[in-house]
């Protein structure tokens, strides 16, 4: 039974119901029996051919009498024979095989299939019409040859179970299916905020709780026995869900979350509800699947919010990127110098210091120019300062010429500069130094030439800080600037000596 729909199983109660009845009436002799009704019948046939078989007697007329009892046989194919006997027992008239027929006859009393009617003359019984008839159809259907009380129940249990099924099936509908959630858990789920709907297994809805009737806009009666995929809104088709999720709850048995469902509103394309939706199958005892309850959370709100979010993180990495930017320009402004966009003093000792210990750790080469352009207060006495700058900015321009990309040159004063040369050899430094020299040299700005002097060193030469290889290149600049000017010279651990000597620094 626990496969069948609610209809069914009450149908069946019914049927049972009604043949239970019917068994009883039979039982204490109510049933309206097809028997007795046709007794009923013969004996009213025997009455009226008794009342013209009497006129025919009490007339003397034997002719008359025996063509009424012809007549009759003829006429009612039930009766097999009539014959009128008299008090004292002998037979007056007969038709054929009464004798036979009437054999069976009870003494003195009327049967189903014999039945005797007095003839009364004068107010005295005179003779008794006996009637026998064919056996009452009671026994058994012509047809289905069966007894008529099973038949009847049988047809009843049919019919009643058809027609039982199809009225409850109706009744259910028009009752409040509702009705079946106890008062107690509907006030619970009036109090939710969020949605819920009940459904059957068809999806329709049993149960919607005050919050869903309020997204939906429409009357609790109008949303009763309704499919709730039928209520006008649609996936999310952001998402990967392509079924709704009560479909597939009642379908797959399993629990579904957070499928997101549009409800859009008829005036109002921008202000659809957007619902978060949970859908819980509901399972009988074999674990079938007989309905899902789900939640609807209005997440509108949330997801309007969310977006707003998404924008302003946007609009935060935009941000970023400008202010990433910008910090560069800065950090470019931080470490430049602005007239010549050369490295300056401050960021060429955080760069030389790490990488001089970066040098000393692996052993690898690291050499070090001093340049400082010669008699250059002249330059500014004869021409100007403006016109001194122009020559500053040719002599730094000379050296980034002149220098490897990994080389850095920094303006380290006035029109002094620094070059530091990683995994170079002081031979290479030289070398570069050197050349620089003839570049200057070679250079004529705005009508003016000068020359500059060059101190070069390397780790290989002793210099255990930053600091060091820089006083090492300075003072063989010194010694450049000390013995004529414009040329290079490499330093040697005797030059303080010889420079102390002439210091007039
Ligand atoms: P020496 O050959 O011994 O180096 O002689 P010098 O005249 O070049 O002497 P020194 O290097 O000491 O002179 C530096 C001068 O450079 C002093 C200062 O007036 C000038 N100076 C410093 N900074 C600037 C600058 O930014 N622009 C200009 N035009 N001149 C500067
Ligand atoms: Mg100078
Ligand atoms: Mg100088």
């Amino acid at each position: 039974m626990l496969g069948f729909t609610p209809a069914v199983r009450l149908s069946l109660g019914l049927v049972i119901l009604t043949i239970s009845i019917l068994i009883l009436a039979q039982a204490i002799g109510l049933a309206p029996g097809a028997e007795r009704q046709q007794l009923e019948v013969r004996k009213r046939l025997a009455e009226t051919l008794a009342s013209q078989v009497s006129v025919a007697i009490m007339r003397g007329d034997e002719l008359l009498l025996q063509y009424l009892l012809e007549s009759s046989v003829e006429r009612n194919p039930e009766i097999l024979s009539v014959a009128v006997r008299r008090n004292d027992g002998v037979i007056v008239a007969q038709t054929k095989l009464h004798s036979k027929n009437w054999a069976k006859a009870k003494a003195n009393e009327s049967t189903p299939t014999h039945i005797r009617f007095p003839i009364m003359l004068n107010g005295a019984k005179r003779a008794e019409f006996e009637l026998s008839f064919e056996p009452l159809l009671s026994d058994s259907h012509p047809i289905f040859k069966l007894p008529t009380f099973i038949l009847l129940v049988i047809f009843v249990s049919l019919s009643g179970f058809v027609g039982y099924w199809f009225y409850i099936k109706r009744a259910l509908k028009h009752l409040d299916p509702s009705a079946v959630v106890p008062a107690r858990v509907r006030n619970a789920l009036n109090i939710l905020a969020e949605g819920v709907l009940i459904l059957d297994r068809r999806e329709q809805i049993v149960l919607a709780n005050n919050s869903m009737i309020e997204h939906l806009q429409r009357t609790e009666q109008s949303l009763m026995g309704k499919k709730a995929s039928s209520l006008g809104w649609f996936l999310d088709p952001k998402q990967e869900a392509r079924e709704y999720p009560w479909l597939k709850a009642i379908g797959s048995g399993v629990k579904q979350t957070g499928v997101r469902v549009l409800l859009p509103d008829a005036s109002n394309s921008d202000k659809d509800t957007i619902f978060q939706v949970n859908a819980v199958p509901i399972l009988d005892p074999k674990g079938a699947s007989q309905g899902t309850i789900a939640v609807f959370e209005d997440i509108t709100e949330l997801e309007t919010k969310s977006r707003l979010l998404e924008e302003m993180i946007q609009q935060l990495a935009a941000t970023q990127v400008a202010i990433e930017n910008k910090n560069k320009e800065l950090t470019f402004l931080a470490t430049r110098d602005p007239l010549t966009n050369c490295y300056n003093r401050r960021a060429l000792y955080e760069h030389l210091s790490s990488k001089f210990d970066g040098a000393r750790t692996t052993d690898a080469e690291f050499s070090c120019i001093m340049a400082d352009i010669d008699f250059f207060k002249k330059v500014n006495d004869t021409y100007g300062h403006a016109a001194g700058d122009e020559v500053i900015k040719m002599a730094a321009n000379s050296l980034r010429e002149v220098v490897r990309d990994m080389d850095m040159v920094a303006r380290f004063g006035g029109e002094e500069y620094c070059v530091i040369l990683p995994g170079a050899p002081l031979e290479q430094a030289q070398m570069i130094a050197e050349r620089c020299r003839q570049k200057i040299e070679e250079k004529v700005t705005n009508g003016i030439k000068v020359t500059g002097s060059f101190g070069v060193t390397s780790i290989r030469m002793g210099a255990v800080t930053a600091n060091q290889l820089i006083q090492q290149a300075d003072e063989a600049l010194y010694y450049s600037k000390q013995h004529g000017r414009n040329q290079v010279t490499c330093w040697q651990p005797d030059m303080k000596t010889i420079i102390t000597d002439t210091q007039h620094h």
